[in-house]
């Protein structure tokens, strides 16, 4: 019989995340669940829906009425893929407003833990080690420096078209890394028995070998 083992990945925006979680994913034949984007999907519905995060009362509503799920590392929101919709600034900063909502999370910490029962996967987040899979045999931690995780996410929305200065990037990331470390419901933080790796100078490759060898 296969065994079955989760891993779970944590840190903050431009650590890498889930570019390496993906490539592990790929490496040892598991599913990778990237719960950022189910965040992102929820803040996208409710740009879309005009919501704002304090209608408490219609995000619960709209909740009632949202199906978010994968297929491969697609995500679809309500039956319809909308991978190529959510890495935007503008989402992002709803993602991240919606993540400190407890009705929000709930639906979404239930769901993750429903799509990771009985297989082995990869999920990264920002508190899967300490919250959602707080059991996972292997536990990760990624960080690096904010200039270099500003630049990350700076190279990847200019790749797409979106014209943000380095230094409106880096003050996102350094206001969504405050709104993550400080949320009083599951904040960001290291697991006690995770492994933490600085990505800043190390290349991917390293970071899915070491995390690779730490398994076997
Ligand atoms: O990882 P990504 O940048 O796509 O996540 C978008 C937002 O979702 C984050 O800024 C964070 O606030 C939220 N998030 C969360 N818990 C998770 C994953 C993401 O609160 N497990």
């Amino acid at each position: 019989m296969k065994k079955i083992f989760k891993i779970a990945v944590d840190g903050p925006s431009g650590s890498g995340k889930s570019t390496i979680a993906k490539k592990v994913a790929k490496e040892l034949g598991i599913e990778y669940i990237d719960t950022g984007a189910m965040y992102r999907a929820v803040g996208y519905k409710m740009i879309c829906e005009g919501i704002s995060k304090d209608e408490i009362d219609r995000i619960k509503e709209m909740l009632d009425q949202t199906d978010i799920d994968f297929n491969g590392n697609d995500i679809y929101l309500d039956g319809v893929c909308i991978s190529d919709k959510i890495r935007t600034a503008e989402v992002a900063k709803m993602a991240s407003a919606c993540s400190a909502i407890a009705e929000v999370r709930e639906k979404l910490v239930d769901l993750q833990r429903k799509m990771a029962e009985e297989k082995s996967v990869i999920m990264d987040g920002r508190d899967i080690g300490t919250n959602v899979l707080s059991d996972a045999k292997y536990k990760i931690f990624l960080t690096a420096s904010t200039r270099e995780r500003a630049l990350r996410r700076w190279k990847e929305l200019k790749d797409k078209g979106e014209d943000l200065s380095l230094k409106q990037v880096e003050d996102d990331i350094i206001q969504r890394d405050f709104n993550d470390t400080t949320r009083k419901l599951n904040p960001l933080r290291k697991a006690q028995d995770a492994l933490e790796i600085d990505t800043t100078e190390i290349t991917i490759e390293d970071v899915v070998q070491t995390i690779i060898n730490s398994i076997e």
